[in-house]
């Protein structure tokens, strides 16, 4: 076991906070190396500070001396992976003021974030379908089931027609829930939770900050500080 052998290294890698990728500096590492009759393996544990926004998190990076592929100058690609701690996905950030959503909702919010962000495409699956089922039931939307409950968020005006049929189009709805969302693709998962997140402002976010602005008093040319600022 080494210390530090990829210390100062930079590495290109999606930030927490910046919503893109970043440069990283590694500011500590422990680097290990095991080798026998199986082969090279190799780990390093890193600690990462992205250049811009100054964030500190956890990268690991493992793998071994087989030969994957080779690349265009005709060097080999040896097999490696790496997770990072926080999990994270490039553009997908934690939705802006979740406090006002309901304490139940944040929960599965959260730990559907997390699912998504740690590439656990199972779990984030059913955590939107639990996040739908959730707005659904706070608001009392009727039908048998969450297809009609679905279709009744229309009518609160809460969700349009074209993300109602993108939503009847996935396999959302499945009954072994597990089972189905297990064949909803990464992608799909993706614009799944762009609708999810929406969804989520305009029952949650945007009344409460809509209810903020009515309370605030009312602008005038003679006192520009009472014009809000957005
Ligand atoms: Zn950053």
């Amino acid at each position: 076991m080494n210390e530090d052998q990829t210390k100062d290294k930079e590495r290109n890698l999606p930030c927490l906070k910046c919503d893109t990728e970043t440069f990283h500096k590694v500011l500590k590492s422990i680097n290990e190396v095991d080798s026998g009759e199986w082969g090279l393996f190799w780990g390093d544990f890193e600690i990462i500070m992205c250049q811009g926004c100054r964030t500190v998190s956890f990268r690991h990076a493992w793998g071994n001396d087989d030969i994957i592929d080779v690349d265009e100058d005709g060097h080999a690609i040896h097999d490696s992976s790496q997770a990072l701690y926080p999990g994270r996905l490039r553009g997908r950030k934690h939705l802006e003021y979740s406090f006002f959503l309901p304490p139940d909702v944040v929960k599965i919010y959260k730990e559907t974030h997390k699912a998504l962000c740690s590439e656990q495409p199972i779990l984030a699956g059913m955590g939107i379908r639990a996040l739908v089922e959730a707005v659904c039931a706070e608001k009392k939307t009727s039908g048998k089931d969450l297809q009609e409950r679905i279709d009744n968020l229309l009518d609160l005006g809460v969700l349009t027609k074209d993300v109602a049929e993108v939503l009847h189009h996935t396999r959302l709805y499945g009954n072994r829930a597990a089972h189905e969302t297990a064949s909803i693709k990464e992608a799909d998962l993706s614009v799944l939770m762009d609708i999810a997140e929406n969804l989520l402002r305009n029952v949650y976010i945007l009344p409460k900050k809509a209810a903020q602005l009515k309370a605030q008093p009312k602008a005038s040319p003679k006192n520009p500080a009472t014009i809000p600022d957005f």
